[in-house]
């Protein structure tokens, strides 16, 4: 039976309904990190043309720049949008890897989730019961299966999840773009509407492509590529430390607050592990995010130390160098993925979505013609980018979304505003006050 109060756009309420699909031509993807090759590859597998516009000298050095990532899954035990978005991007994610060329995965798969104390080893039985997954997926280990299985002493076990890994981001993000247009070395500076698609110009004006749609894709640099849509995002500094690899250390990777990967060869026919990593916010300290700093080293040891004795006194070695990188963070640790809503007409249609009215009250939400987003991918981007890269390809192609309609709500790029109209007009105020000390 179809109610009068429902909504209608595939389960949406009119402030998160489809976009208009994008008309033909290229689209234009904004940064190449895994945010911006994951879309990529979604809309080239859709049957569309992706132009990847990348400031850099090469894909994945910025964000998605560190020589090993860990793949590990976010569950959680409950039903809700953000545990549901994570579980099914996990699976998406490791199918969507696990079909590329295997040199894109660290060797060594299997990561242990090292438990800290007694009430983490009863959360980690809770959410094994809870999940009801098959154990090669995920389950608990005692200290001495721990140690057989990832080469790593833990005084209490943890979770074994023997599908998880480290990716190599250097070979993994120019598999994603394979078979798309790559132009590195080219920093978008402006883009504007032109009939009815976009142009991107350079630094200089000089106009670079001519494009159906724009994802912006730009990691850390979204806040400044499109301030209007007042996103209430952050950056968050982090560094990793490279320690040489041992005999007598991990043969897997091990999560513990921080984490340890499985030992690698770098760039440089080094083996090593990386230990990382710090989280220190970013975006209003003036100082150079960039130069490595022997502090945080300190700080990435004392973290091994303190979870993981008996690990750290095994490696007991001194760095030889490490990464800094920044995160795009937001408050509700989910990504930004959809269309680009135009915050002033947006504010305008729904200003009273305080009273609560009928959904059909309300016209569409006012959306940016042509222009989407991938961003705020945390620290999770690896595992979150190909699934919410799905969703983003959806709405420019018009295929059917790929998550349920309360996860596409939970990824909308609108999300913010919406829950701030729904404030009454007093809240709303306080609210502004608290945006503009940000
Ligand atoms: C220290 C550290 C450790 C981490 N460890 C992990 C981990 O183990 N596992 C995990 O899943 N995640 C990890 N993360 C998080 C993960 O790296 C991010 O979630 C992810 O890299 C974000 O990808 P992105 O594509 O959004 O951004 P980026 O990788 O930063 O890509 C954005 C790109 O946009 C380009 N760009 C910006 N502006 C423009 C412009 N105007 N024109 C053209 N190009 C532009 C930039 O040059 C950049 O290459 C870590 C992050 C840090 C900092």
């Amino acid at each position: 039976m179809v109610s009068d109060d429902m909504p209608t756009d595939g389960g949406r309420m009119p402030w998160f309904r489809r976009a208009d699909p994008a008309p033909a031509g290229p689209v234009a993807v904004l940064g190449g990190g895994i945010g911006g090759t994951a879309v990529a590859d979604a809309l080239r597998r859709a049957g569309r043309e992706a132009v990847i516009l990348e400031a850099g000298p090469a894909l994945a050095r910025d964000g998605s720049g560190n020589p090993s990532a860990l793949m590990k899954p976010r569950l959680t035990p409950d039903g809700h949008p953000y545990g549901r978005f994570h579980a099914q991007a996990w699976l998406h994610a490791l199918h969507r890897y696990d079909a590329l060329p295997a040199a894109v995965w660290r060797e060594g798969r299997g990561v242990l989730a090292a438990a800290r104390d007694a009430a983490e080893v009863a959360e980690q039985e809770h959410l094994v019961a809870a999940l009801r997954w098959p154990a090669e997926e995920v389950r608990r280990v005692d200290a001495v299966e721990a140690l057989a299985l990832s080469g790593c002493p833990t005084p209490l076990g943890g979770l074994w999840f023997g599908r998880a890994g480290c990716l190599h981001p250097q070979l993994l993000c120019p598999a994603l773009a394979a078979g798309c247009e790559v132009r590195t070395g080219v920093r978008v500076a402006a883009f504007a509407r032109a009939g009815d698609g976009w142009v991107l110009r350079d630094d200089g004006g000089a106009p670079i492509l001519e494009a159906a749609a724009v994802v912006l894709a730009a990691g850390a640099a979204l806040p400044e590529l499109w301030p209007a849509a007042d996103w209430p995002l952050g950056k968050s500094r982090g560094q990793i430390t490279f320690l040489p690899a041992s005999e007598a250390g991990p043969r897997r990777a091990v999560s513990f607050g921080g984490y340890l990967t499985a030992p690698f060869t770098d760039e440089d026919g080094r083996p090593i592990h990386a230990l990382g990593a710090t989280y220190d916010r970013w975006r209003h300290r003036p100082d150079d995010w960039r130069p490595v700093r022997p502090e945080d080293h300190a700080r990435n040891l004392a973290l091994l130390a303190e979870h993981l004795p008996d690990a750290a006194a095994r490696l007991g070695a001194e760095p030889i160098g490490g990464r800094a990188g920044l995160r795009c963070t937001i408050p509700d640790h989910m990504p930004l993925a959809g269309p680009v809503h135009d915050a002033a007409a947006f504010r305008t249609a729904f200003a009273d979505l305080h009273h609560g009215r009928r959904p059909q009250a309300y016209p569409p939400a006012p959306y940016v013609p042509g222009l989407f987003v991938l961003g705020a991918l945390g620290s999770r981007g690896f595992q979150t980018a190909p699934l919410a890269a799905e969703v983003v390809a959806a709405e420019i192609t018009g295929a059917p979304c790929p998550v349920d309609a309360d996860i596409a709500a939970a990824l909308h790029p609108a999300r913010f505003e919406v829950r701030h109209l729904k404030h009454p007009p007093q809240r709303r105020a306080v609210e502004e006050k608290k945006k503009q000390k940000r």
